[in-house]
């Protein structure tokens, strides 16, 4: 290789926050961005740069950052405020944080606007979802009659639920299998389907598990999480691999 090699496509990767985490006494109620490392280990493996997008609502900052990325991850978090689909909060409903939400709609809007290539993991696919106009169940056990356990007490690297693949999916010709187990970590999913996504993916109880937007290069939302089993999973390795190809591919595009 004379210098030729190609850089590794940047990849967005959203946070969630926690108030003043070990140094709270120093900085009293100003909050730190985190999210687990397992998003960046995936997206180093498979060939992407990670870089993580801070919470904020300056839009100019958020839309400078995005014209620079060339792809990006929704990652999981806490429950989005159902104020953002046209729902008063049911009791079921867990923590929120509206920061959060409106960095990561807005960050959905502008990467869809620029076809920037879009991975949503858990919360991320029903951020896909609302930032699109659809709509969620706010509290699963509470809201869908005899519904599987979704919110499984094993850690995230343990699969515990079958999820089935439609046949004609992006999803689909990156799997190549109709059913695949997945872990589960999430008592919320999505109610209305936005009309721009279409459902690829169920499990038995009849909830939607992933989702896509066929106008689109790739954006990919997943209900699961990939990130914790990637290492051993190979269709979790194969999602990301898939994503980070897409992303490579924006890269050239815009060079
Ligand atoms: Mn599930």
């Amino acid at each position: 290789m004379k210098g030729t090699k190609m850089m590794r496509p940047l990849i967005g990767i959203t946070c969630s926050r926690v108030v003043g985490g070990a140094w709270s006494q120093n900085s009293p109620g100003h909050f730190m961005d985190y999210t687990f490392d397992e998003y960046s280990s995936a997206v180093h493996h498979c060939g992407g740069a990670p870089i993580l997008i801070p919470t904020t609502q300056n839009h100019e900052s958020l839309q400078s950052i995005c014209e620079r990325l060339n792809g990006v991850v929704l990652t999981g978090g806490p429950d989005i405020d159902p104020h953002f689909y046209g729902e008063e909060p049911l009791s079921g409903l867990g923590e929120i944080d509206e920061a959060i939400d409106l960095t990561e709609l807005a960050v959905a809007k502008i990467a869809l606007k620029k076809d920037l290539p879009i991975l949503g993991i858990c919360r991320g696919l029903q951020v896909l979802n609302v930032s699109e106009g659809g709509t969620l169940y706010q509290d699963i056990p509470s809201q869908v009659k005899e519904s599987i356990n979704h919110l499984q007490k094993k850690d995230k690297r343990v699969n515990t639920h079958n999820v089935h693949i439609d046949g004609n999916t992006v999803l689909h010709s990156i799997f190549k299998r109709k059913k695949i187990r997945v872990n589960s970590r999430h008592h919320q999913a999505i109610k209305d389907l936005a009309s721009s996504l279409i459902a690829t993916t169920w499990t038995q109880d009849g909830l939607i598990e992933a989702a896509e937007n066929p106008s689109k290069s790739f954006v990919i939302g997943v209900q699961w999480h990939p990130e914790g089993t990637w290492e051993k999973d190979p269709f979790s390795k194969k999602l990301f691999h898939s994503f980070i190809r897409a992303s490579k591919l924006a890269a050239k595009q815009k060079s």
